[in-house]
């Protein structure tokens, strides 16, 4: 068991990644608090790996509040009495999201709100948790569009994720001597709620593919295991890395052809 003995707390943990990753740490001993705004499919999930024989809470929290991220991790230390693996998790990613002249300040401020203050509200009083534990792993989920830009944009989006990626690696330097890692994860595009919501066709989503050399969207429990990576003492000397798992999408300039059937 790769976590065994350890508390993670996940936001954004009823869904897509965070529910993937909230049912691998618990099989692999951890004890989990699932932290989210969908009430029922939080409780649905924390009861499902409490019938499988693993431990886990659910906490109602919006991340983009304070006393919300403040409440989650004290509900953490009285459920479990420790925090070691902080995952920031949730995001959104709304329609109206697009260039610089069409976004309105209302999309951008509820996008920065979840996706980057999220983040930071969940150091603030996550990191304290950790220090109290004698360390542990913080782990922000970006987005390969932190890394690369896009003629289809979604700038409130890319902007937070480049947010996120550069707070984390200055988190991973101030903490490093304090046995406290910090990485961010960067996720190509999945087959997961959020992102299917937007490319809600099949041209658009064939269009996005075209750029994905695997050529297929990733899986959420595909992330949930370099979650695991970086949660666990196998990535001891990782830290503030921009981890990428995206199916190659950041490695290529032009991507193959589709494979085309062969005449008989
Ligand atoms: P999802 O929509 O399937 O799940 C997101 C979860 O976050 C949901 O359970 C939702 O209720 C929760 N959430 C939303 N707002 C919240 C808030 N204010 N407070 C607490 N919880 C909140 O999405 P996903 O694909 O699993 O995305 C998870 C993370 O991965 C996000 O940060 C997203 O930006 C990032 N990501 C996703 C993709 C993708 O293609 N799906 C790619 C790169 C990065």
């Amino acid at each position: 068991m790769r976590l065994k003995n350890k508390v993670a707390l996940i936001t954004g943990g009823a869904g897509g990644i965070g529910r993937e990753t909230a049912l691998l740490f618990a099989r692999e001993g951890a004890r989990v608090v699932i932290a989210d705004v969908e009430d029922r499919g939080g409780k649905r999930l924390a009861g499902r790996i409490k019938r499988g024989g693993g431990e886990a809470v659910y906490c109602r929290a919006d991340v983009s509040r304070d006393g919300d991220c403040a409440g989650m991790v004290e509900a953490a230390e009285a459920a479990f009495g420790a925090l070691h693996v902080l995952f920031n998790n949730a995001g959104v990613m709304l329609a109206d999201d697009g260039g610089a002249v069409d976004t309105s300040e209302a999309v951008w401020d509820a996008t920065l709100a979840v996706n980057l203050k999220g983040v930071f509200l969940g150091c603030k009083h996550g990191i304290p948790a950790l220090r109290r534990a004698g360390g542990g792993a913080v782990i922000n989920t970006a987005s390969f569009v932190a890394l690369m830009g896009a003629a289809t944009p979604q700038l409130a989006y890319t902007a937070s994720k480049g947010g996120v990626v550069a707070l984390t690696r200055e988190l991973a330097v101030i903490h490093a001597r304090e046995n406290i890692r910090v990485n961010a994860l960067c996720p190509g595009p999945l087959r997961t709620e959020l992102l299917m919501k937007v490319l809600n066709t099949s041209r658009k989503r064939q269009r996005r593919l075209v750029h994905i050399p695997m050529g297929r969207f990733g899986e959420a429990r595909e992330i949930a295991r370099a979650a695991l990576y970086l949660a666990s003492d196998e990535s001891s000397f990782v830290t503030g890395a921009e981890f990428v798992v995206d199916g190659g999408i950041t490695a290529a300039y032009v991507t193959p052809e589709p494979a085309r059937p062969r005449k008989a």
